[in-house]
């Protein structure tokens, strides 16, 4: 006869709380095809968590999930209900507990409908979290979602128990054994309930591809795994192996296995394993969400534990740590754990659950697991010790019991997972907004991409010339300031004294004196004093190509979208400081050439010298002097009055001819420079862009290493995030 319990929830998908708080469940149980009973059973789907909570709600919380479990890990309420109801079973009688996976699993399934798919989802964004490469830790910078999962770690000392526990709640011998520390990963165990009947299978995160039916070989990769990430220096590596199970013979859970901690390293591990162990496990159980499952040794002092010590650290209160006693089967004679199973020493929030696994002995005759645990049952039903507790023990019950609790806490943190998701995936999404997209493969929109980025910094230049940036008022303050400071210094006092000036003139009239207004004179003494402006001319070129150039270099890193190609910002500084060099040569040779042409003296400039005060007569016209004789006014025009008088006539043009320098300057730098630089700073890379092959523009765009890094996670990770908002969209109706 077969037993087929199947379940429609009354509350619709689109159920509101109130309802979904508490779901009717309809058992249908169909007796040979046959249509026997129907019965309304109120499923208790309280909302654990969803708001704050009182402790005495978590209390309740505690307590019903370890009613729901039941005596007999919840099965056995069913099954005498059955029996109750005349619903025997016939044919050969199976070991109790194989029946209790089968049937109470399956009605517990039905039970926990829900459950499949919370702790479903959270087994498929684990394994998204492994593929796309977060595991929490490493990567700071990036989000992680990992760490906000709900989670189950085992942790105990060395040769506490640990794989026994879990192969036993398995119900398979698949983990690796061995002395010294065998687990080096830790180990993500994903348990899948199938239908009964269904072939039992494996599968790994990393090979997608294979199922594995027998054990012994699951045994083998999760050793060679470990192997290919720590090599075989018997290191230790955070990277999960995920290995999902799927068997009638398990509940819905997923557990994280870690190294045991250890005391001492052993032959071939470097000291500081001891202290990495540590503190890996630390870094999965310090979090808010991680359920520890501490494991102890009944036959030490519990004072000793390392699972103890550790869970009382990170969790004083004890709200989030299940003790676990094994090796109740090896307390010395006479002795009891009863303190801590009944729960008046080491008090967690949690009772102890005691266990009994296979002895090493029982592993050595390859005890079967399914059998141990019928004999694990038998043990403490027929204990004079423990009878009393033998419904809250053993690992039946506690793989029940963890996968109750499990759910609950994962319905507890759904609402804040959301949240976290999507402000993360508005964060992520605002960083890849700011680093760009991929560039493009075909070299038109490479070019296109390319002239763009130009017409980019171009604008942020011109906004530095024409206002909105600052450092264009830079040009200005050397127009206004430092050109006429320049000019002020000019040595022309020193230039234009009576001896330099009787000189210059001396040697321009060369062996024939002057006889009217010493015409090469002046010319000399204008030409070489207005060469006095060169220097400041030329200065101001100077400046003014220096502010220019300061101001490529600052429009180049505040032009955004070019951040990311340090290739094309180099061309770009490289073409813009050509370009302003060839400004500068024309700016240079404008001034200079401005200062030049007032070297000219028109005849005008002699017309109109006012007379010679000391000689008085004209110095125009010495001839026409009042007849006193032309020795006299030769004379005179030796002079010292004569030169000073030459060297005001001078000083007068120089100062005029300064005044409007100070104006002309400006305007040829102007012209010449910033106006060039504002017009066609990138005329000449556009040609040069123009000549290129196309298949050099993608060289062009290679971008810095890093940002394409960085690019690559983000997108990684949102990837990730999107998954696991679309994973959670999928079963909103379990909230
Ligand atoms: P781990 O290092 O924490 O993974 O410990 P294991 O699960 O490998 O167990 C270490 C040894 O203790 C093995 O030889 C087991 O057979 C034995 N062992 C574990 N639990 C029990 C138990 O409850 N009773 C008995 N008799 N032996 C146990
Ligand atoms: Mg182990």
């Amino acid at each position: 006869m077969v037993i087929i319990v199947s379940s429609s929830s009354s509350s619709s998908p689109a159920a509101g709380p109130e309802e979904s708080q508490s779901a009717a469940v309809t058992l249908t149980v169909t007796v040979r095809g046959e249509e026997k009973r129907r019965e309304r059973l109120s499923l208790s789907l309280s909302p654990v968590g969803l708001g704050p909570r009182s402790s005495q709600e978590k209390e309740t919380e505690i307590r019903s999930a370890q009613e729901r479990v039941g005596p007999g890990g919840g099965s056995d309420q069913n099954e005498r209900t059955q029996r109750r109801r005349g619903i025997q079973r016939s044919g050969p009688k199976r070991p109790q507990i194989k029946q209790e996976f089968e049937e109470g699993g399956r009605s517990a399934r039905q039970e926990m409908a829900s459950m499949e798919g919370l702790i479903g989802l959270m087994n498929r964004i684990q394994r998204a979290c492994t593929a796309l490469g977060d595991h929490g830790g490493e990567g700071a910078d990036l989000p992680t979602l990992w760490e906000s999962l709900p989670t189950i770690a085992v942790v105990g000392g060395q040769s506490s128990g640990k794989s026994s526990v879990l192969e036993s709640i398995v119900g398979r011998d698949f983990l690796p054994r061995g002395s010294g520390i065998v687990t080096r990963r830790p180990l993500v165990l994903q348990l899948h309930q199938i239908d009964k009947g269904a072939h039992e299978y494996a599968d790994f995160l990393h090979l997608p591809k294979t199922r594995f039916s027998d054990f012994a070989l699951v045994r083998q990769e999760i050793a060679d795994e470990t192997d290919r990430v720590t090599g075989k220096t018997k290191q230790i590596s955070p990277v999960p192996i995920h290995l999902s199970i799927y068997s009638p013979n398990v509940v819905n859970l997923t557990l994280i296995d870690l190294p045991g901690l250890t005391k001492v390293a052993v032959e071939g591990q470097p000291e500081s394993v001891v202290h990495d162990i540590e503190n890996m496990v630390r870094s999965y159980v310090e979090k808010p969400n991680c359920i520890i499952l501490a494991i102890s040794p009944a036959n030490q002092d519990i004072a000793t534990s390392d699972a103890i010590k550790l869970s009382k650290e990170v969790d004083p209160s004890g709200e989030r740590t299940f003790g676990v006693l094994t090796k109740l089967d090896l307390m010395d004679k006479g002795t009891n754990a009863l303190d801590v199973l009944e729960g008046r020493a080491y008090r967690l929030q949690f009772p102890w659950v005691g266990i009994v696994n296979r002895s090493q002995a029982d592993i050595n005759r390859k005890v079967d697991m399914i059998a141990a645990r019928e004999k694990e049952r038998e043990y403490f039903e027929n204990s004079p010790d423990y009878a009393h507790l033998s419904s809250r023990m053993g690992s039946v019950y506690l793989a029940k019991l963890l996968s109750q609790h499990l759910e609950a806490v994962i319905k507890a943190r759904i609402p804040s997972i959301t949240s976290l998701i999507n402000k993360t995936i508005d964060e992520l999404e605002s960083e890849l907004d700011t680093i760009g997209k991929a560039v493009a493969a075909d070299p038109g929109a490479q070019l296109y991409t390319i002239l763009e980025l130009c017409r980019a910094f171009d604008r942020v230049f011109k906004e530095h010339l024409d206002g909105g940036r600052s450092g264009g008022d830079k040009i200005y303050g050397v127009f206004d300031h430092k050109l006429p400071a320049a000019f002020r210094k000019l040595p022309f006092d020193r230039y234009l004294s009576v001896q330099n000036v009787k000189k210059v003139v001396s040697e321009a009239d060369g062996y024939q004196p002057h006889l009217i207004a010493p015409e090469q004179g002046y010319r000399r003494l204008v030409e070489a004093g207005l060469a006095y402006f060169k220097g400041p001319a030329e200065a101001t070129v100077d400046a003014v190509h220096v502010v220019l150039r300061d101001l490529v270099r600052k429009s180049i890193g505040e032009t955004e979208p070019l951040r990311r190609f340090p290739t094309l910002q180099a061309a770009i500084a490289t073409a813009a400081n050509e370009a302003l060099e060839r400004f500068r040569e024309d700016g240079r040779s404008t001034a200079l050439r401005l200062v030049d042409m007032e070297a000219y003296l028109t005849v005008e400039f002699f017309r109109k010298l006012p007379q010679d005060p000391d000689s008085g007569s004209k110095v125009g016209n010495p001839n026409e002097s009042n007849g006193s004789g032309s020795g006299s006014v030769t004379v005179d025009r030796y002079g010292d009055g004569h030169y000073r008088n030459i060297a005001s006539n001078v000083s007068q043009y120089i100062k005029m001819v300064g005044d409007q320098l100070l104006h002309k300057i400006p305007k040829a730098v102007v012209h010449c420079q910033v106006r060039e630089a504002k017009r066609s700073l990138l005329n000449h890379f556009y040609v040069h862009i123009g000549k290129k092959e196309a298949s050099q523009f993608g060289h062009l765009l290679d971008e810095d290493p890093a940002m394409l890094e960085r690019r690559q996670q983000c997108w990684k990770r949102l990837e990730l995030y999107k998954s696991a908002r679309d994973e959670i969209d999928s079963v909103a109706w379990t909230r």
